[in-house]
Parts: C-alpha cells; structure tokens; sequence
C-alpha cells in the first residue's frame, strides 16, 4: 500500500520543522486512507530538544476537529534536526501509538528534506512509500 501526501501538508510540516529547529516538532496527519490531507502542529512535551512527545490535548482536538470535516487522523510526524529520516533506535523504544503511520522530516533545513513514511511497532519498523500529488477533488 502506497500513500500519497497533499504538496501544501508537506510544506506545513517542513515548516513546522524549521520553526522550531534545533528541537524535534511532532504532529499529527489528517486525511484519508491511503491520503494525507493536511498537517495538524502539536506541543511537544519533551523537554529534551532530541524527543517529542506529542501532547494528548493537542491530539484529541485535532481527531475531533478532522472527524468534523469528514477525515481523520491517519498518522503522526516529527523532525530529526540533525540526521536522516529514518526511526531512531529512541523512536521504537518510546513509541506512545504504536502500529501507527510516522512521517519523519530529516534535515529540514536541507534545500529539499528528506521525508519518509514508516509505520512503526515497538522494535521495528517498515518504510511505507509516499508520493507528493493532488487529488482529484481538490480545488
Ligand atoms: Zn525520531
């Protein structure tokens, strides 16, 4: 199964990155099956800028407010300011959803960072490919 991402979700949650570099940023994404719609920005409760722990209030208010406009959330991202797009060894031990989709921005002040899709279990991980594309039914 292969996922595709709005280009506007991407560059919000690029942008998300960058803002908040040097620490990690965490979100969560909205759209579809098979379809990431929007980027929703959440705190990050860590104070450790090399985690993030997505905060539960912020969560819930984004499930609600994507179930209102007839979507829901399908998954979660956050950065690496420093490294590659790939799971930290920290990421599969501290997973707070596990079997979830995780989008991870790598670099993101690179020109073109680097971002992949994995889902994600407690001591592993599988890479799930992503395309940036519109869907036909947006106007
Ligand atoms: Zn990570």
């Amino acid at each position: 199964v292969s996922w595709r991402i709005r280009p506007s979700a991407l560059a919000e949650v690029v942008a998300h990155a960058r803002q908040v570099a040097p620490a990690e940023c965490c979100g969560v994404l909205v759209g579809r099956p098979g379809q990431i719609v929007a980027a929703a920005p959440t705190g990050n409760l860590s104070d450790d800028p090399n985690r993030f722990l997505i905060d539960p209030k912020d969560h819930l208010a984004a499930l609600h407010a994507s179930r209102r406009a007839g979507l829901d959330v399908v998954g979660f991202y956050h950065s690496h300011p420093r490294s590659a797009a790939v799971p930290s060894e920290r990421d599969l031990a501290e997973l707070s959803y596990p079997d979830c989709l995780y989008l991870i921005v790598g670099r993101p002040h690179d020109a073109a960072p680097e971002v992949r899709l994995f889902r994600m279990e407690r001591g592993g991980s599988t890479e799930v490919a992503l395309s940036v594309a519109r869907d036909a039914d947006q106007s």
